[in-house]
């Protein structure tokens, strides 16, 4: 039997770690709901898109196309935007200090939300998110609510932004996680939330492999139901 787990939680806790883990495990399609908030902000950025003018942002949603393409040398799906393979800019801070408030538009979630419900039909899904579980999919098999401390987060993003970008600072990451997570639970539609079945993993103490080994066991649980 093939079910759905979805990934919840703050930014930066390991959520596409894990996600990506178990859909290796258990071949499964992973889905990365954040890349497509962060392609969508990205076209908006690229094209001037006034995001406060309802009318603009209807007519910007109307001209993009979203596509995951697998990657075979990563073994992952990366985010395309009307064609053209945007996996490594949308990671980028310019995006990322302003992703929070294009992902807090009605008009646009409702645009995310009805493309991952599409893709969810076929069974055999794992994918993370923010509301994932209490929106996109409120009847998955599987829910996990992720968190994680915070000095931890900032020092894992940190090592994974440094790698690519040099001048990057701690503080700067801190900020934007900070401030991410603040519009991610205060906003109006499908804010950040646990879902009430969702089982919650501190995965502060715990490498990936143990985390990986505690989570199978849930999926187990979920597919002898
Ligand atoms: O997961 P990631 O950190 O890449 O997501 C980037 C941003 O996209 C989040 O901070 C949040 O504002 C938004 N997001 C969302 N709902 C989701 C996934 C991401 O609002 N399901």
């Amino acid at each position: 039997k093939k079910v759905i787990i979805t990934i919840d939680g703050y930014s930066s806790c390991g959520k596409s770690t894990l996600a990506k883990q178990l859909a290796a495990e258990l071949d499964y399609v992973y889905i990365d709901s954040g890349a497509m908030y962060r392609a969508i902000t990205l076209y908006f950025i690229q094209n001037r898109v006034d995001w406060n003018d309802t009318d603009e942002v209807n007519e910007a949603l109307g001209n993009i196309s979203l596509e995951f393409v697998y990657n075979p040398i990563t073994n992952v799906s990366e985010m395309t935007l009307n064609g053209e393979n945007v996996e490594h800019m949308i990671r980028e801070m310019l995006v990322a200090e302003k992703v929070s408030e294009v992902a807090a538009i009605k008009e646009v979630r409702e645009f995310a939300v009805a493309q991952q419900q599409q893709m969810g039909k076929q069974r055999g899904i794992v994918m993370d998110g923010r509301d994932i579980g209490t929106t996109v999919f409120p009847h998955a098999e599987l829910k996990i609510f992720m968190t994680a401390d915070t000095a931890i987060r900032v020092e894992r993003r940190y090592k994974e932004l440094y790698a690519k970008n040099k001048n990057i600072t701690l503080h700067e990451i801190k900020e934007n996680l900070e401030l991410r997570d603040y519009i991610d639970t205060n906003r109006e539609i499908s804010p950040l939330r646990k879902a009430e079945d969702a089982i919650i993993l501190d995965n502060s103490q715990l490498s990936t492999d143990e985390q990986l080994k505690l989570v199978m066991q849930w999926v187990e649980d979920a597919i002898m139901v």
